[in-house]
């Protein structure tokens, strides 16, 4: 077993299910948190346990640099290194290469690129990547694409869809010959199934695999559970390359299908119309997967569009910089207008962070460049999120 969708309930397009993976069940549609360098930036893991978080992101890039996919797999793979035995899906490194590094050099076996950190040089191609992503051991992982610009004339779409698809096909091959390989490999059943395995808890000893302090909990509750690996549909922004782009990834097959090179600069109305259009040509039995996107009007209306997984940069990014989403809008915490306001930052929220604290004080610990301030704005747009989504989850 690897991943699998059970749809619970359709309304219009929209869907309601479960992702079931190794380490757990995902309610769907979902909005996943980033955590770029196994921490989604000032929130540690219980708390986004307290939030409802069942799935992170974890950036390969980031990981294959710093601390190294070795270190990782040495320390029994991420869920364990980062002590969180829920989901986890890990990007391919293809977008923070094109995005982040310098001098990168693009050919068919794959990219040459310097590391943003120390300037070093390193190839990543569709092999290495997937073997990086089985090193970390995600739950779920991605084929090796390559996110084709915007703007871009037909022919270069074409071309770089057309190596995509190599690409993809390369991915798939690597990943069926090595997938055994992943570190939690004939795990002893605990996971997010700890609470079903009490014989297990009291069996073991810290120390022992399976024990249910900081290294147990973290191995899958099937032993013979494996990866899952997502193929990825590019094509720009034309609908008749984006058919091609999924009717062909449809048939190397994939475990779930992801639709990448969007918001990449286009206008918001023409990545709509590309959803849309791509997801008619999706089988309806797999997961379905819209890379980074987006705002929360945006994440509602892709759900309502047949979206099962979302994730982006976008809630925590802009808490550290004072963005603050709320059900009355947009708010800037730095403001002016804060400064003698008692009231809580979102009253329809119920969050740790309105229960607790006043605009006003927000607003001084932002000014003040405390760490609080970064905290604690994190937590609630990570929780106007998962509020959203569980609003549309209910709502279908
Ligand atoms: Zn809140």
């Amino acid at each position: 077993m690897s991943v699998e969708i059970e749809i619970k309930a359709t309304s219009g397009q929209a869907r309601r299910g479960r992702l079931i993976t190794p380490h757990g069940t995902v309610e769907t549609p979902v909005f996943m948190p980033v955590g770029t360098q196994a921490t989604v930036k000032g929130v540690s893991q219980d708390i986004l346990e307290e939030l409802g978080v069942e799935i992170l992101l974890g950036n390969t890039y980031h990981l294959y640099l710093r601390p190294g996919v070795e270190q990782v797999r040495g320390l029994g793979g991420l869920h364990r290194f980062m002590s969180w035995p829920k989901a986890i899906l890990t990007d391919s490194g293809g977008f923070q290469v094109f995005s982040l590094s310098e001098l990168r050099k693009v050919t068919e076996d794959g990219v040459t690129f310097r590391s943003h950190l120390d300037g070093s040089s390193h190839f990543l191609s569709p092999e290495s990547s997937v073997e990086a992503q089985i090193g970390l051991g995600a739950d779920i992982i991605m084929a090796f694409d390559e996110c084709t610009e915007y703007p871009a004339d037909a022919a270069r779409v074409r071309a770089s869809m057309e190596m995509t698809l190599r690409w993809g096909q390369r991915s798939k091959k690597y990943f069926e010959d090595h997938q055994r390989e992943v570190p939690w490999a004939g795990g002893v059943g605990m996971g997010a199934g700890t609470q079903n395995h009490p014989a297990e808890v009291l069996s073991t000893a810290p120390g022992e695999p399976g024990w249910p302090g900081q290294m147990g909990a973290l191995a899958p509750s099937q032993p013979t559970a494996t990866q899952a690996l997502f193929g990825i549909v590019q094509g720009g922004m034309e609908h008749v390359l984006r058919r091609e782009s999924a009717e062909r990834t449809v048939e190397i097959g994939f475990d779930g299908y992801a639709i990448g090179g969007l918001s990449v600069g286009e206008p918001r109305s023409l990545t709509r119309e590309v959803v849309e259009s791509t997801l008619e040509h999706l089988p309806r039995d797999k997961p379905r997967y819209l890379m980074g996107v987006g705002t929360p009007e945006e994440i509602v209306e892709y759900s309502r569009l047949g979206i099962d997984m979302m994730d982006c940069v976008l809630p925590t990014r802009a808490a550290r910089h004072g963005l603050l989403y709320t059900s009355e809008g947009k708010v800037s915490i730095k403001q002016a207008r804060h400064a003698g306001d008692e009231g809580p930052l979102d009253p329809s929220c119920a969050c740790r962070v309105c229960r607790r604290y006043s605009r006003a004080y927000l607003r001084h610990l932002y000014a003040s460049n405390e760490v609080l301030a970064q905290v604690l704005n994190t937590i609630h747009n990570l929780s106007f999120y998962l509020d959203t989504m569980r609003r549309v989850r209910h709502s279908i």
